[in-house]
């Protein structure tokens, strides 16, 4: 890429996010970073990404339930780069029960973060980069945008529905050079993960070890986690002049689970 980009990828101060936000960092991009945490943490993260590959890292926190912060966190993004060339969709948190004891907030707040932000950062966006002619979106769905487990209906069910809503902005931006694609990554040893090992334990009357044997590295033919760096790697792919007629597509990083 000639000119170096500016992105924003919401939910950046962990896990998949923060392996995007490095991969575009060490490209010479620019990255808002954003997501929840230690203060002093992120901090010293972002000043660690911007000192290292030498450009601008901004942080904002916006809550990608409240869609007035979304706003802002746009708004913060085009004042400190100019513009937003890419947008990553990556903010998502999991429950994991069947579904009579499924918390009906658990619900609300799955389809807030892993769905509708996606709808309310895209429209922020979209008008800009159709007019400049040029655009980037990745929404980060999961292998579950594309096949089910159970006791994750929320999950699911607002992965699929991502993965839908990635078709259709890819259509909208087709005759603009706005590209959106999914990154469907099986599992990736994250925070994410590691948080559901317990309740996918109880769920399932095993122990933690036999949920990550017989439950995690079972549904990936590799037995392996993804890691980080290669789904940044397929962000970084996804946006470049390579990738241009690469749009409405789903990308599984999974390990062979989906081709099961
Ligand atoms: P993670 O818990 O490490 O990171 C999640 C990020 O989202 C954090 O930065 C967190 O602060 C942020 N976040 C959570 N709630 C937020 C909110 N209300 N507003 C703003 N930011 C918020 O998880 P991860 O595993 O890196 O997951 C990132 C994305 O990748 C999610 O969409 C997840 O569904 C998807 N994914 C993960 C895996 C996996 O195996 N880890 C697999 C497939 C898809």
């Amino acid at each position: 890429m000639s000119k170096p980009l500016n992105a924003v990828v919401t939910g950046s101060t962990s896990g998949i996010g923060l392996g995007i936000a490095t991969a575009f960092a060490a490209e010479g991009w620019n990255v808002m970073l954003n997501g929840f945490g230690d203060e002093n943490e992120i901090e010293s993260e972002r000043s660690r990404l911007a000192e290292k590959y030498d450009v601008n890292v901004k942080y904002n926190n916006a809550d990608m339930t409240k869609p007035d912060e979304i706003q802002t966190l746009i708004n913060d993004a085009q004042e400190a780069f100019g513009q937003v060339d890419v947008l990553v969709n990556n903010a998502g948190i999991q429950h994991v029960s069947p579904i009579e004891d499924f918390p009906a907030g658990k619900w609300d707040a799955i389809i807030a973060i892993n769905l509708s932000s996606a709808f309310h950062t895209t429209k922020a966006v979209f008008a800009q980069m159709k007019e400049r002619g040029f655009g980037r979106i990745i929404n980060v769905a999961s292998a579950h945008g594309l096949v089910a487990s159970p006791f994750k209906s929320a999950y699911v069910a607002a992965k699929h529905g991502i993965v839908g809503f990635t078709k259709t902005i890819a259509l909208e931006g087709a005759e603009f050079g706005v590209t959106c694609n999914a990154i469907c990554p099986g599992y990736v040893k994250t925070p994410l993960v590691e948080a559901q090992i317990p309740d996918t334990a109880n769920a399932r009357g095993m122990s933690e070890e036999e949920v990550v044997q017989k439950v995690i590295l079972e549904a990936q033919p590799t037995k392996q986690f993804v890691t980080v760096e290669q789904v940044g790697a397929l962000a970084v792919f996804l946006c470049s002049s390579s990738a241009s007629q690469i749009t409405g597509a789903a990308h599984q990083i999974d390990g062979g689970w989906v081709a099961k």
